[in-house]
């Protein structure tokens, strides 16, 4: 189905706070969207039934993140008074469709998942994948779909779950009737965005690899993390020459220095490019791109912690808010269901041809018999 109205929904799972590689990822899209008032309505969702498919053996830890995830939202700036923040688990027709969907996706189409491999071969799940986890990505269509959104903005992993849910709409609306709505996934346009790397030069910051700047952090650990951060071994002395491929310090450079913090913090040179130029010939140290690069971190997540402290001391409000936006989350989905249960011709009460019909044919046959 078209749709003239720019629906958006995203989430996190609620395994851990959020860090940079959210930050980069997918927040700071949403928040851009919010704040530009460009869309009509928006859905954000704590996905504590997604976490749950692998941490079956530990859901204090989902429930402990739940409150932690909601916190990190609102200090980066996500404004309940606009968009509806809520949680999962608390909005049963997600499950609903779940299990309508799963009807047509095949084993073989899920096993081809390449994000889905690479999280199982991660999870050291190969040879025994919990059911729940192998069907996410049709919960995740289920998820995007229930809510009738067209805009999913995402990090890079993720694209291969918005082409599976495109493909289940599609499959639903041929077979069904034409009423869901095909989801476009926005990644952000600054390419080392797309997945940021950990700390410590993993291919991705994440939350499961404990290789992460948080937005929560303290100063302190801020500052440990990133003047621990790895960078080129080989680059020993400040002689040396220096790699900057491969570099999670340049990396996190391209992705958030600015030419103003050059002319603010290291005026000698004009932009980024001069001090690669400069690494890559040798002469610069560590320290001086590691320092900089802390400044410049520090003046984001400096306002992002002073907002969490305020809203970490009105935890019930916080609980207010996903409960209110919970509610709100239940009426669209709900509306969502009612449409493909009519699709499907699975909404018996509602229709009543089919009673009159099968009051007919009963009629019909009781007459026949008396003849
Ligand atoms: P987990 O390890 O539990 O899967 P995660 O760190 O991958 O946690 P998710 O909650 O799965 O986080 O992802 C939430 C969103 O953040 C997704 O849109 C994902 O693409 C994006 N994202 C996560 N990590 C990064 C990263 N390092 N760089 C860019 N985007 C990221
Ligand atoms: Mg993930």
């Amino acid at each position: 189905m078209k749709s003239s109205k720019k629906i958006i929904l995203t989430g996190d799972r609620p395994t851990g706070r959020l860090h940079l590689g959210h930050f980069v990822g997918s927040l700071r899209n949403r928040l851009e969207l919010q704040n530009k008032k460009d869309y009509d309505e928006m859905y954000v969702m704590i996905a504590d039934a997604q976490a749950l498919t692998d941490n079956a053996d530990n859901p204090e830890k989902i429930r402990e993140n739940i409150i932690e995830v909601a916190l990190d939202y609102l200090s980066i700036g996500l404004d309940p008074e606009k968009i509806t923040i809520f949680i999962q688990s608390q909005v049963p027709a997600l499950t609903e469709l779940t299990f309508y969907y799963s009807n047509l996706v095949t084993v073989s189409r899920l096993q081809r998942n390449p994000t889905v491999k690479n999280e199982i071969k991660l999870r050291n799940f190969e040879a025994n994948i919990p059911v729940g986890f192998f069907n996410y990505p049709i919960s995740q269509a289920a998820d995007i779909t229930a809510f009738q959104a067209n805009i999913v903005p995402v990090g890079e992993d993720q694209l291969p779950m918005i082409e599976q849910a495109r493909e289940i709409v599609r499959s639903f609306n041929r077979i069904y009737k034409d009423v869901l709505i095909e989801p476009k996934a926005i990644l952000p346009t600054n390419k080392n965005a797309l997945r940021l790397p950990g700390i410590d030069g993993n291919a991705k910051m994440s939350k499961s690899l404990g290789n992460g700047i948080y937005l929560a952090d303290t100063k302190e650990e801020v500052k440990r993390k990133v003047m621990s951060m790895y960078t080129d071994p080989n680059h020993v002395h400040v002689e040396d020459p220096g790699n900057v491929e491969n570099n999670p310090v340049f990396t996190y450079l391209e992705v958030f220095a600015s030419d103003k913090d050059f002319r603010k913090y290291l005026p000698q040179y004009q932009n980024l490019e001069e001090l690669k130029i400069h690494y890559q010939k040798g002469g610069l140290g560590d320290v001086t791109i590691k320092k900089f690069l802390l400044q410049i971190i520090e003046n984001i997540l400096e306002p992002i912690r002073l907002r969490r402290a305020m809203y970490e001391q009105q935890i019930e409000n916080v609980y207010d808010i996903l409960k209110i936006g919970s509610k709100k989350a239940n009426i669209r989905a709900n509306e969502t269901l009612r449409l493909v249960k009519e699709a499907m011709a699975i909404n018996y009460f509602e229709d009543e041809d089919l009673i009159q019909k099968h009051i007919k044919k009963y009629n019909q046959k009781e007459k026949d018999s008396n003849e």
